[in-house]
């Protein structure tokens, strides 16, 4: 399931000027493939969720797919873009660009991964070469935990 980073990086070359900087970093893929698949597999089990929401006003950064009573929060992370482990393959070319880029990714990932935990939020950061089924599952036990946490 994960794409290799090879066609990302051909159409997106360095950023030329402040501007064009600025709009990558803002830029997410939304509706991508895994993310989707995700979605069906949770909505089929029964799970009612909100996407592309704000988990927190006060926090800047917009999660996939968001239980609001529970307060947990989806990502589904791209392997090349946020650094899986297992898939995220340096470019040749442009190597300090991407290296400083996807570094950035990786702290504000971190960052936004604190800032909401400080707010009671939980947050779960799905791997997009992961199988929606077994995240599915990793969903279902935390809701499910969460939920016996708050007692009867
Ligand atoms: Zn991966």
């Amino acid at each position: 399931m994960a794409e290799g980073p090879a066609k990302s990086v051909s159409r997106t070359p360095p950023p030329s000027s402040e501007t064009v900087s600025r709009n990558m970093r803002a830029l997410r893929a939304r509706d991508t493939g895994p993310e989707l698949a995700l979605r069906r597999e949770l909505h089929a089990r029964g799970l009612r969720y909100r996407v592309h929401r704000r988990p927190d006003p006060e926090v800047r950064s917009v999660a996939d797919v968001v239980f609001v009573g529970a307060r947990v929060a989806v990502y589904v992370d791209g392997c090349f873009w946020h650094g899986c482990p297992e898939h995220a393959v340096m470019p040749k070319r442009n190597r300090e660009f991407w290296s400083e880029k996807l570094r950035g990714n990786m702290l504000r990932d971190r960052r936004t991964d604190e800032e909401l935990g400080r707010r009671g939020w939980t947050v779960l950061r799905i791997w997009e070469h992961e199988d929606p089924r077994h995240a599915a599952d990793l969903i279902m036990r935390q809701l499910h935990r969460l939920d016996q946490g708050r007692g009867p």
